[in-house]
C-alpha cells in the first residue's frame, strides 16, 4: 500500500470518529426527551438531569470523586459546563464529589443551604461554591423553567432555620414537571419534612418519587406515600452500616404497588421522560 493510501485511510477513520463523537450524544438525547440519571455514586446521591432544551443540572455529587468519572460518560467529551449544580444538604455523602465537580466543570449556578454548617466537607463545599460560582440560597421561592421542563422547590420555606442540629430538616426537597411527568427529588427529607409537604401542598402526587435518605425507615411513611402516590420509586443506596434501605421501606412501597429500582443491584438508573411515554434503563 503507499504512503498516500495509508495517510488517506488514517483520515477516514479519524473522521468516521469525529463524526460518531459529535452524533452520538445527539442520538442519544433524543428530540424532547428529558433524561434523569440516578447516578451509582454507592451510598449517597448524585442526580444528572439533561433537559431537551439542553441544559445540564446536577443535584448532589455523592460521597467521593465516582461522579466525575460518570458525568464524563454521561456528558459529551466536549461539554465542561453545568448549567446549575444543587446541593440538596451540606452532609458528605451529598457534597463531597461536587466539590471536585465544581474544581473540573464550568458551572453557572449553584443552588445551595445557607453555609450553617462547620463539618470539614461542608466548609470545603463553601469554599468551592463561592469561588466558583453564582450562589443562589435554597428556598421555596427558587423555581426554574427550561422549556417545558419546571423545577419547582419546595422545601426549606424561606427564612428556615439552619442552625438547626439536622441538615435533613432544610433539605431542598423540589418537584420537576415536564407535561404530564412529576419527578419527586426528596433529599434526605425525614418523615416531619414529608408531613409538611403534605399540609403545605395538598393534592401534591408524583409519577416518580427518588425515596428520602437512600430508604432510612425514619422517611418514607405510609401516610406519605399514600399520598404521593408513586409509580416508580428510586433508592439512590450503597454498602452501608445504617440498614439502608429499611426492609419497611421496601414493604410500604410494595403495599402501594411502586415499582422499586435500586443503584445498589441495578447500578446507574435511567429514566428517559417524552410527552408519549418513560422508559428506564438500568446498567444491571
Ligand atoms: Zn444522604
Amino acid at each position: 500500500m503507499s504512503r498516500i493510501v495509508i495517510v488517506s485511510l488514517g483520515l477516514l477513520v479519524s473522521l468516521g470518529l469525529l463524526n460518531f463523537l459529535i452524533w452520538q450524544p445527539v442520538v442519544q438525547a433524543g428530540p424532547g426527551e428529558l433524561k434523569i440519571n440516578f447516578i451509582d455514586v454507592g451510598q449517597g446521591d448524585a442526580i444528572l438531569l439533561k433537559l431537551p432544551t439542553g441544559e445540564d443540572v446536577l443535584v448532589d455529587g455523592g460521597p467521593d470523586d465516582t461522579v466525575l468519572t460518570a458525568l464524563g460518560q454521561l456528558l459529551p467529551v466536549w461539554d465542561r459546563e453545568l448549567d446549575l449544580v444543587v446541593a440538596t444538604h451540606l452532609e458528605a455523602d451529598h457534597i463531597t464529589g461536587l466539590i471536585s465537580v465544581l474544581q473540573t466543570y464550568q458551572v453557572k449556578e449553584v443552588l445551595t443551604p445557607a453555609f450553617q454548617n462547620d463539618t470539614k466537607t461542608a466548609k470545603a463545599w463553601q469554599e468551592a461554591a463561592l469561588k466558583a460560582a453564582k450562589i443562589n440560597y435554597a428556598d421555596a421561592t427558587d423555581d426554574y423553567v427550561w422549556g417545558e421542563v419546571v423545577w419547582d422547590t419546595l422545601w426549606p420555606l424561606p427564612n428556615a432555620d439552619f442552625s438547626l442540629e439536622s441538615d435533613n430538616i432544610n433539605a431542598t426537597v423540589a418537584q420537576i414537571s415536564y407535561g404530564d411527568h412529576t419527578v419527586l427529588l426528596t433529599a434526605d427529607a425525614d418523615s416531619q419534612v414529608e408531613q409538611q409537604l403534605i399540609a403545605l401542598y395538598p393534592g401534591l402526587t408524583t409519577e416518580i418519587l427518588k425515596v428520602a435518605h437512600h430508604g432510612s425507615r425514619f422517611s418514607s411513611t405510609t401516610t406519605f406515600l399514600q399520598a404521593m402516590q408513586p409509580d416508580v420509586a428510586v433508592i439512590s443506596v450503597g454498602r452501608n452500616s445504617y440498614g439502608h434501605p429499611a426492609p419497611e421501606v421496601l414493604q410500604r412501597l410494595a403495599a402501594i404497588n411502586a415499582q422499586i429500582y435500586r443503584t445498589d443491584q441495578s447500578g446507574t438508573i435511567k429514566l428517559i421522560l417524552s410527552s408519549q411515554q418513560r422508559r428506564i434503563l438500568t446498567d444491571g
